[in-house]
């Protein structure tokens, strides 16, 4: 069995010995085998009893549940306590902000056994009244299971994007005559997909239809489905399937008509025309032609939203787009310092092998001890393996940073000397996400203002399709960093894409700059920095504009001015 499933039901048995009340130190020592073996580089599946047994924090009876989960697929002791919850109570588990000692009272007291009986004591006003829970908490309820429904059926991008490389590939294996693009939001990039949108050229509808029919991978929706329109799901998946059929001389038509926002294709571009009347007065070979009829240059597909690029390209003033060859260095990682996979030297040393120049590592600051935030001692005993990595490592070069929580009132976690030791400091909010758009954008514009802040972190800590960010005034924290000289991550994890696009292009105009950040806390993540520069790229975003397109030399610049521009007003 692969790690991460092993994991998963490990994880999920954690959360019903919580709910069926087990001795709290039993739990205790599962969720800290857990958090350890969520770090491993150990392939679980292939190992015997006797070697899970030796694995450091793993006793004999989780080795034994993981010998149980390669055997025969679950363990036994899962099995025994799903024997005994209700199906929806386990579902319940997953919902963000309820733990599972909450859902133990709601089953208990109320008698509740779904999600849609959650939510029917809650808006009745029931789920408040019991011991230990009020309004805030049933609010929280309500928004957690509205939430969960709304998205049942999206993904994010990155995960939307690799499904449609394999439906589009099977496509073409059960009917090889065909060109086949994605379109719709899927082609603009957006952060989160409802549907896979793709755009078939066919001379031969009816022998892709017969096709389709016969795959059994595909599966149609026939209410949902016209004439030139095929929808339904393919496998497994649970996000539904859009086939736009269309005869070839037709193709970069019907693409283009799919995959602007309705806003872009409708704004005025010349001589009262829109993008769409102007497409269908005739057949074009390419998207620039058509935006060249208009009398405008080529807007790329990730920016045909309607915002901002309409105007621009009719003035001449398209911003020419970061790209991936412009990105020097990764800033904001982990490494097992705190909650990382990797050691810092293994981080250095991909980071360096894929090409950047440097590499700035954020590990976590003491208050966030959950994730092994690092205590004064080990600030320093970091910031010595990094000077010894540097000399190893020259000319590639490790920065010296922290990501420093932001406490409850907006103060950083460490005192100004601590600070000081660092060449920069991302800083983001990692605890109390519930407070309102009033005193949530406060805190950040006290930490915004605390002179030894280099860059905002994830501003508002959402998760995408899981939990809600905290709600802040975007303009009020990006016009404060204007004036702070703090520049704003866009965090590239495909879950948090954070600053959100929809922000950059004012944050540009603003003259804030913008960091990638992909906040690896593996080698692997720096691969998520392509989602950044996506979102990045939505708004506008250019090299010059690119915190991280600095190059090592220049950044180090950088951060020693804006040090010795600190001491100097201290
Ligand atoms: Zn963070
Ligand atoms: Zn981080």
């Amino acid at each position: 069995m692969d790690n991460k499933t092993i994991l998963k039901q490990l994880k999920l048995q954690a959360a019903l010995m919580e709910l069926h009340d087990e001795n709290s130190f039993k739990i205790r020592g599962y969720q800290n085998a857990v958090f350890n073996l969520d770090k491993t580089d150990l392939d679980l599946g292939s190992l015997s009893l006797a070697e899970l047994e030796k694995i450091d924090g793993v006793g004999k009876s989780i080795a034994t549940n993981i010998n149980e989960i390669n055997q025969r697929g679950i363990s036994s002791a899962l099995e025994e306590y799903l024997k005994n919850t209700p199906e929806g109570i386990v579902e319940l588990l997953d919902m963000k902000g309820i733990g599972p000692k909450k859902i133990k009272v709601l089953w208990k007291e109320l008698g509740i056994e779904s999600g849609h009986e959650l939510k029917e004591a809650a808006n009745s006003g029931l789920v408040a009244k019991l011991k230990g829970f009020g309004e805030k908490t049933q609010q929280t309820i309500i928004n957690a299971l509205e939430f969960k429904e709304a998205n049942a059926h999206k993904l994010h991008f990155a995960e939307a994007e690799k499904l449609a490389e394999i439906v589009i590939a099977e496509m073409l294996k059960i009917t090889p005559d065909i060109k086949i693009e994605v379109t719709g939001a899927l082609r603009r990039k957006m952060e989160v997909i409802e549907v896979i949108d793709l755009i078939v050229a066919t001379d031969d509808i009816e022998t892709i239809e017969d096709a389709l029919d016969d795959a059994e991978n595909f599966e149609q929706v026939i209410e949902e489905s016209g004439p030139i329109t095929w929808r339904g799901t393919y496998k497994e998946l649970r996000i539904p399937i859009q086939l736009s059929f269309c005869e070839k001389e037709d193709f970069v038509k019907e693409q283009f008509l799919r995959t602007g926002s309705n806003l872009h294709l409708s704004l005025e571009v010349k001589d009262k025309l829109t993008l769409k009347d102007i497409v269908r007065q005739q057949n074009f070979a390419s998207e620039k032609e058509i935006y060249a009829a208009a009398g405008l240059g080529e807007i790329v597909p990730e920016m045909r939203e309607g915002t901002f690029e309409i105007e621009a390209a009719k003035n001449g003033k398209l911003p020419e787009l970061v790209e991936m060859k412009d990105l020097k260095g990764i800033l904001h990682n982990h490494s097992t310092y705190s909650d990382g996979k990797h050691s810092l030297e293994q981080m250095a040393q991909h980071c360096k092998d894929l090409g950047y120049e440097y590499l700035g590592i954020c590990d976590h600051s003491k208050s966030a001890f959950y994730a092994n935030g690092l205590k004064e001692d080990r600030v320093i005993q970091q910031q010595e393996e990094i000077d010894r990595l540097n000399e190893k490592l020259a000319p590639f070069k490790i920065f010296k940073g922290i990501e420093s929580d932001i406490l409850y009132d907006g103060q950083l976690d460490y005192t100004d000397d601590v600070l000081a030791s660092f060449d920069f400091i991302v800083a983001s909010v990692h605890s109390v996400l519930n407070m309102n758009i009033e005193k949530a954008t406060q805190r950040l514009l006290t930490a915004i203002e605390n002179p030894y802040t280099t860059i905002l972190g994830h501003p508002t800590g959402r998760l995408l399709l899981r939990r809600e960010g905290y709600p802040i005034d975007h303009k009020m924290v990006i016009d404060h960093c204007a004036k702070h000289n703090v520049v704003i991550e866009i965090n590239a994890n495909p879950w948090r894409l954070d600053l959100d696009w929809r922000w950059v292009h004012y944050a540009l105009e603003q003259g804030v700059k913008l960091a990638i950040n992909p906040d690896a806390h593996e080698m692997d993540g720096y691969q998520h920095m392509v989602y950044g520069l996506l979102a990045g790229r939505k708004g506008g975003l250019t090299a010059d504009m690119t915190f991280n397109a600095l190059s090592a030399e220049e950044i180090g610049k950088y951060f020693a001015e804006r040090k010795q521009k600190i001491a100097a007003n201290v």
